[in-house]
């Protein structure tokens, strides 16, 4: 463990690349091997305009990191937070308590409730259709977000961390955990379902996730969790569907050109908003 804080405190930036492109690496390779779906779409295209959603949100986070970075001194010299108030205001809470609670309220506050969030308000769904606007969804599809919401997304990281007091480590540990997570949640690999159904008692899984990118609502509003699953159970959210049955994308951005080019992407949050289609016949994809 101690190794492991060592690591995550000094990590540097071309190490934290490293995991987030070999990350991508290894789910799209493993994706070629045992697809779920068939890729019947040019994989290049898709993957250059991800990749390049993939660079916006990381400058986002660097030009922003300044407030991330002094925020977690401050809670830590300042011993403020969760992790410090249940180890009684110790100089050192233990590192495994931190570790623990730390993960999983970080990835409550930054993942499941900033997602949940981008679902229910209407100017953060607005930057959200972006992500949703994917057609085809694999591993390069984690991290397709308009620079907007990475904004978003990074404001919910930094409360997170205040309400924590999550040191360096925990913080680089996390923001590691959650893009590698977020790249297999995403990854069109076709898992036996033992393995599938196992682990998705802790992690949020792709047979998991995918059915939050099914073109229309309501099967769109279920499952926001990243990292842990529990979440979606425990607020109700989890939805179990079978996986052949859906279809990505988003009903209200049907037109392909729209949702393939940058500036068009670019521009849809600030656009007049398309209320929620309804349909007449419900949906059931229940597994
Ligand atoms: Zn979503």
């Amino acid at each position: 463990m101690e190794q492991i804080i060592e690591y995550f405190n000094n990590i540097s930036s071309a190490h934290r690349s490293i995991i987030l492109f070999g990350g991508l690496t290894l789910f799209m390779l493993i994706e070629t091997g045992i697809p779920l779906f068939k890729f019947d779409f040019n994989r290049w295209k898709h993957l250059g305009l991800n990749l390049f959603f993939t660079f916006t949100t990381i400058l986002v986070n660097f030009l922003m990191a300044f407030i991330l970075i002094n925020t977690s001194i401050w809670v830590t010299d300042n011993a403020f937070g969760i992790i410090h108030w249940i180890s009684s205001f110790r100089s050192e809470p233990n590192v495994w308590i931190s570790l623990i609670v730390g993960m999983l309220i970080m990835d409550f506050i930054s993942a499941w409730f900033a997602h949940w969030a981008s679902h229910k308000v209407r100017w953060m769904w607005r930057f959200h259709i972006i992500h949703h606007s994917d057609m085809n969804i694999d591993a390069s599809s984690a991290n397709r977000h308009h620079p907007g919401e990475s904004v978003i997304r990074f404001s919910f990281t930094v409360l997170a961390v205040l309400l924590v007091g999550a040191p360096i480590w925990l913080v680089m540990l996390y923001q590691a955990c959650s893009a590698f997570l977020s790249q297999f949640n995403h990854s069109n690999i076709k898992m036996p379902k033992w393995l599938d159904d196992t682990l998705m008692w802790v992690i949020c899984t792709p047979n998991m996730h995918r059915v939050h990118h099914h073109y229309r609502q309501p099967y769109s509003d279920s499952n926001y969790g990243n990292i842990f699953s529990f979440w979606d159970r425990i607020f109700k959210t989890f939805k179990r569907v079978k996986n052949q049955k859906l279809r990505y994308g988003l009903d209200t951005h049907p037109e392909v050109h729209e949702v393939t080019n940058v500036i068009s992407l670019l521009k849809i949050p600030f656009q007049t908003y398309r209320p929620e289609i309804r349909y007449a016949d419900d949906e059931n994809l229940e597994d």
